[in-house]
């Protein structure tokens, strides 16, 4: 009972609200590097989450919205009731559906806000063994310009694969610990073995600085992404055939004869889905396919392209 609770001390009560003026000077400090373009919005919520009592969990998220550039009071209400946040939320105390939908606003925001500039986000998927791989290496080779998204997974590294380049080789424990903290930006289990994920931060830090990042992920992947940031351009990498493809799957020898046939059941699978895709490349030499991505993450999505 109130009556009950005994006063606290005067010495304790000066500390509290020092403490209380050093924790909102620390968020308005959060508010001036969003409001400057030092700390992107989505950062700002990724530590939020990560850290619902840190300095970001604490903020409102009225005060955030507020201090991204462009957003003002009457913007910033129309959000919050378009994401159904009530005004005295705060970043650490969001349900998963308001994080969600908070997230996916920032991020839309980000790509449509880049997509009067060269910036894009590009997704490049297709059956497993039609080469993406080779396609993306040889972006990451010859175009120091695009930005590749680099994953972890839980698989072990193949002999010549590099820690960081390759992939960011982790533990089931980390792979967990980082959907958890919702550090990725989409992550599926491929081919039923292993996760494979996308970090979220260094894209978002990418396209904020005006970079266009391509991300070399499956289907599933895929999906998540364009549900997430409508804006992403679909790129479906083809083989110039079925036989080709078998015969790239099987050359490849990397797998055993089980995994190899697992891998062609998926990779049926996912060229049906083709059609769910803004543009298709044919693959036939690795040189010209890349080339053709690298054209599109310039290209603005018009009917005319498809
Ligand atoms: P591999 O084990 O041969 O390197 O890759 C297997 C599959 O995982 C490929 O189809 C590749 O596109 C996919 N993959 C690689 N990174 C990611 C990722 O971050 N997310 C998703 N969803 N798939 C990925």
């Amino acid at each position: 009972m109130a009556e009950n609770r005994p006063t606290p001390p005067d010495v304790d009560r000066v500390a509290a609200s020092r403490a209380a003026v050093a924790a909102r000077r620390a968020r308005a400090a959060v508010k001036a590097e969003i409001a400057a373009g030092k700390r992107t919005p989505l950062a700002v919520l990724s530590a939020a989450i990560e850290h619902p009592d840190g300095v970001e969990g604490r903020l409102r998220a009225t005060e955030f919205l507020v201090s991204i550039p462009a957003i003002g009071v009457t913007k910033m209400r129309r959000i919050m009731t378009q994401l159904e946040i009530s005004p005295s939320k705060r970043l650490g105390g969001l349900g998963k559906h308001q994080r969600d939908r908070l997230r996916e606003f920032l991020a839309n925001r980000t790509v449509s806000r880049r997509g009067s500039t060269d910036a894009h986000l590009v997704v490049l998927a297709g059956p497993t063994a039609v080469g993406k791989g080779a396609v993306a290496g040889y972006i990451r080779e010859n175009y120091p310009d695009v930005h590749l998204s680099v994953s972890a997974t839980t698989r072990a590294p193949r002999p010549g694969e590099v820690e960081g380049k390759s992939y960011f080789f982790v533990s089931d424990a980390e792979f967990d610990r980082m959907v958890a903290s919702g550090e990725l930006l989409e992550w599926a289990v491929v081919h039923n073995a292993f996760r494979y994920g996308t970090p979220r931060e260094p894209v978002e830090q990418a396209l904020a600085s005006g970079h266009s990042v391509l991300l070399e992920i499956d289907l599933q992947g895929a999906r998540s992404v364009r549900a997430a940031m409508s804006e992403a351009r679909m790129v479906f990498l083809l083989p110039p055939s079925w036989d080709e493809l078998v015969r790239r799957l099987i050359g490849r020898g990397t797998e055993s004869p089980a995994e190899q046939a697992r891998r062609l059941e998926t990779a049926k699978l996912e060229l049906a889905a083709q059609d769910e895709f803004d543009f298709r490349v044919v693959n036939q030499e690795v040189n010209v396919a890349a080339r053709e991505v690298v054209d599109l993450m310039n290209l603005r999505k018009a009917p005319s392209l498809l």
